[in-house]
């Protein structure tokens, strides 16, 4: 993993040895010596992760931090305190700022490199969330609206034994809004299935259960099954046990805790891993919804032509199976836009697409494929079955009125429709299969309309 990693150090001596250790491990280091050097070089550089002094002459690595973390352009790079002082109020303040993890000199390089690998790789996820959900993330905030209340988080503690785990809940029931639930090493594994919406958001897991590294190889475990892998993770570990602490970090911890037991502490790193699952659970359901979005056509909620055309075309390609099409084009469309205006279009349009989809199987497929177009394949070819849906659908358009509501009186609609039959290894193309019913829809227009023309049997 590759990555750029800015040290900020007032004592040179200080920034070339942090430099060695990290080029040694190919990264690649800027170095700033002050502060202020700090922002402005993090603004211009946008490095993946700083390493921040806390003591410095012209301004503390607190205030350095909680600026980083103010400014929208610099507030996700991670950032790793580096201090002298190791006293708990000097950690409580460091993460108070929005430091995502606090080493104190001289720092333990195993641990230092760890947590670094571990930080870039959640930074790695982030990125490429968002650029995969880039073009649908207005799409989904707007969807999953501003100011909807969040859901409080779900915190699972998995202790060794219920004393441990009942002193962790009562400290954080004070302490975090959140439902803190103890859980048992058995039910973390087999509770919760994929898109469980019940299943945790952040693990709390000590390293050693009934065995020893079992938490370790529960972390695992968890980091593999599709309806907890998403969840954040945070290791405790006997104090000191950095060699540990590593391992857990590449296994896949977002952070460790040494078990000291400082509710407090526990508490400010559990705040902070729920405030980046949120982000990532925001930027996975915009990527899903990006998806979504390129495959449905906005107006009906069926398939848009892109997705209709290459299903079409794998429908096709499945050896020895025949497929018919079918075009349906909606009556005299403009006379209805004409008439009752464009709203109301819609609305046909969308009652329209109702009730064709409620007449399929949800093996057909359908899609709306131009204005007031539709197009319906089914995977079976006898002529006669394919005839008899034509018809069925036809007659469901036709049959009834469509209420469209307002002042406007239910409407009479017909659709027009020309099927085409491609033969079990005709060779015929979703294309050729598209001409043919379209001219077969032609056909269905010149002779009045509100019925079915089927295309003559392929040359091919
Ligand atoms: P025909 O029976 O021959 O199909 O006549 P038609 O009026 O249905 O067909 P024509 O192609 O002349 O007109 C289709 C109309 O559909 C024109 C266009 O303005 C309208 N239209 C296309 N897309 C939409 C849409 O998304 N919403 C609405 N309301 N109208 C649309
Ligand atoms: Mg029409
Ligand atoms: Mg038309």
């Amino acid at each position: 993993m590759t990555g750029r990693i800015l040290v900020v150090d007032d004592v040179a001596t200080n920034r070339i040895v942090m430099k060695v250790k990290l080029a040694s491990a190919c990264y690649d280091v800027d170095q700033a010596d002050c502060g202020a050097a700090a922002l402005f070089a993090a603004r211009q550089l946008l490095p993946d992760l700083i390493l921040l002094d806390v003591l410095m002459p012209d301004m503390s690595g607190l205030d350095v931090c909680r600026q980083l973390k103010s400014d929208a352009d610099t507030a996700d790079i991670p950032v790793i305190l580096i201090t002298a002082l190791a006293d708990r109020e000097s950690k409580m303040a460091g993460l108070e700022a929005g430091a995502d993890d606090f080493l104190t000199k001289p720092v333990d390089e195993v641990t230092l490199l760890a947590r670094v690998r571990s930080l870039l790789r959640a930074r790695d996820t982030a990125r490429e969330l968002r650029r995969r959900g880039e073009p649908a993330l207005g799409f989904a905030e707007a969807t999953s609206g501003y100011g909807a209340p969040e859901k409080p988080g779900r915190i699972a503690l998995i202790a060794p034994g219920p004393k441990g785990a009942v002193l962790w809940k009562t400290a954080l029931d004070d302490r975090l809004g959140g439902e803190v639930s103890i859980l048992p090493r058995d039910a973390a594994l087999t509770g919760f299935g994929a898109d469980d919406t019940d299943a945790p958001d952040i693990f709390v897991i000590a390293a050693d259960l009934s065995q020893r590294n079992e938490g370790l190889r529960l972390l695992s475990d968890l980091r593999s099954r599709p309806g907890t892998r998403n969840a954040a993770s945070i290791m405790i570990l006997p104090e000191g046990d950095s060699e540990r602490a590593a391992i857990a970090l590449d296994l896949g911890a977002h952070d460790i805790l040494y078990d000291s037991f400082d509710a407090q502490e526990l508490a400010l790193r559990i705040r902070a891993q729920m405030v980046r699952k949120r982000q990532a659970d925001r930027l996975r359901a915009s990527v899903e919804a990006g998806l979504e979005m390129a495959v449905t056509d906005s107006l009906t909620g069926l398939h848009n032509r892109r997705y209709a055309m290459f299903q079409l075309d794998r429908m096709i390609a499945q050896a020895g199976r025949g497929v018919a099409v079918m075009l349906l084009d909606i009556d005299h469309f403009k006379r209805i836009n004409d008439t009752h205006g464009h709203p109301v279009g819609d609305k046909v349009l969308n009652l329209v697409a109702r009730r064709l989809r409620a007449e399929l199987r949800s093996t057909d497929l359908i899609a709306r494929i131009g204005g007031e177009e539709f197009m319906v394949a089914l995977a079976e070819s006898d002529r006669a079955v394919a005839l008899e849906c034509a018809e069925r659908l036809r007659v469901a358009i036709s049959d009834q009125k469509l209420s469209v509501g307002g002042e406007t009186p239910p409407l009479r609609v017909t659709i027009s429709i020309g099927l085409a039959l491609s033969a079990p290894g005709s060779g015929e193309t979703a294309q050729s299969l598209i001409d043919r019913a379209d001219v077969a829809l032609y056909g269905a227009k010149s002779h009045g309309r509100d019925q079915v023309t089927v295309a003559p049997r392929s040359a091919a």
